[in-house]
């Protein structure tokens, strides 16, 4: 395909395909037009029978750059719905200032973000074998929440873990097929999207942050970005396995304007730097505690999970005492520990000086005593609030949901009493009266 006549097919929904350029963009338009195919598109013969037209473009010199334009021009004239690729995109704004009603602008090679925009504008036709599952995926949570994996892998090498071993190193969804993949799910009813992946802040690292689309804009594959997406749909966005790089600072305000929940799900494993050190994870914990201090001044309303490991090799108890007096400061709302357990493969296991079994249980039960006060007293502080609560089981009257602060599985959550006419799925404003040390207790604030 090259020039500008497209070639004849059979059946909507329809694209029409102008090819200008060297053979390299011939290569990309053979690789686009063969993914239209294979997904059911028809390419049609004409602007008038398109339900959609791509143009790639060249822009090698001045020449070229002209007859990409025109092309452009022209499309847009003759059929209105236009995507524009290739070497001219790469320079976007030299296009969209001429053409700004235009759907997408790619570079060169962006065979995925093409076909992103192409899903948006012109959606896929129904395939009897790719449809038995429906649109959304097949999901395996309750209807109302739904888990959004954003990335495989991790680039980091704890010596506690076998995940990059096992998974290889980071590589993020395109930020166009999870906005898109998002979108689905809330459009099939989910209230609330759980964000994971290994390493959820490294979100774009591999991809050096390059641009992506979504309904037709630029988009940066990097997490701050993607949540204010996210947080743009309407539904609640949490995020879960944040490693604490220093742009994680970022997301707090967007969690303070109420875009993305205000909780944060950061696993800090441990609070002595020696062991952090040891465990091959950033070790400035008196940085942390400033940080920490610092999200609560600009989002009071946060919520704070983490996880830590007591018992890993070399742990001393001036090591283990670092630990508990973080928790003490640092007066997280959920927290999870594990007694260090060797996982086979793991380099952590070839440590000097590993804790007995007895010493390791033991710290991670003197641990849990003091994190229990502490989130004891930090769920108490909650009674006379009313709280957004997301309603996951109805039993008669009585109901139990999640605040913002609760994630399903992990966290505690809020019974609500007098329930009537709720069901799973709906939002209720609780009024919390009585707290334990993991949950909340409530009824509706109208009754
Ligand atoms: S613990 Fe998390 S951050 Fe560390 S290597 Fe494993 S997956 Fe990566």
């Amino acid at each position: 395909m090259s020039g500008r006549s497209p070639t004849a097919a059979p059946a909507v929904p329809r694209v029409g395909f102008v090819s200008l350029g060297c053979p390299k963009a011939l290569v990309d338009s053979e690789r686009i037009l063969t993914q239209l195919r294979a997904e059911g598109y028809a390419i049609a013969p004409d602007y008038a029978g398109s339900d959609l037209v791509i143009v790639n473009t060249c822009g090698f010199i001045d020449s070229a750059v002209e007859e990409s334009l025109d092309a452009i021009g022209e499309a847009l004239a003759e059929n209105g719905k236009v995507v524009v690729t290739g070497c001219l995109g790469a320079r976007s704004e030299r296009i969209t200032e001429r053409f700004p009603q235009l759907l997408a602008v790619t570079g060169p090679h962006a065979t995925d973000e093409v076909m992103q925009a192409v899903h948006t504008h012109l959606p896929r036709p129904h395939d009897p074998f790719v449809d038995l599952v429906p649109p959304q995926g097949v999901k395996l949570t309750p209807r109302h929440y739904a888990y959004l994996k954003i990335s495989e892998g991790c680039n980091h090498r704890c010596t506690f873990c076998i995940i990059p071993s096992m998974r290889g190193d980071l590589v993020s969804r395109p930020i166009g097929d999870v906005m898109l993949e998002a979108e689905r799910l809330v459009g099939a009813g989910v209230k609330e999207l759980l964000v994971i992946s290994q390493d959820t802040s490294a979100y774009g690292v591999d991809m050096r942050y390059r641009t992506g689309f979504w309904g037709g804009r630029p988009l940066r594959t990097r997490i701050t970005e993607l949540a204010a997406a996210l947080g743009s749909l309407g539904a609640w966005v949490r995020l879960h396995y944040v490693y604490p790089y220093p742009h994680v600072d970022e997301l707090i305000p967007l969690m303070a304007e109420g875009r993305i929940l205000p909780y944060l799900d950061i696993p800090f494993q441990h609070a002595s730097p020696r062991i952090l050190r040891l465990m091959k994870r950033p070790g400035d914990i008196s940085g942390t505690l400033a940080r920490i201090r610092a999200w609560r001044e600009i989002c009071p309303d946060l919520t704070l999970r983490s996880t830590f490991i007591a018992g890993f090799p070399g742990e001393t108890e001036d090591d283990f005492r670092r630990l508990l007096d973080f928790l003490e400061e640092a007066q997280l709302d959920r927290v999870g520990c594990f007694a260090y357990s060797p996982v086979e493969g793991a380099a952590a296991n070839a440590l000097p000086e590993p804790v007995p079994d007895d010493i390791r249980e033991e710290r991670r039960a003197r641990f849990m005593e003091v994190q229990a006060r502490i989130s004891t007293a930090r769920l108490h502080r909650r009674i006379g609030s009313t709280m957004r609560v997301l309603v996951d089981a109805v039993e008669g009257t009585r109901a139990v949901g999640r605040s913002a602060a609760d994630a399903p599985e992990i966290d505690g959550v809020v019974h609500v009493a007098r329930a009537r006419g709720v069901k799973p799925g709906d939002f209720i404003d609780v009024r919390i009266t009585r707290s334990d040390e993991h949950d909340l207790f409530g009824q509706p604030a109208k009754d």
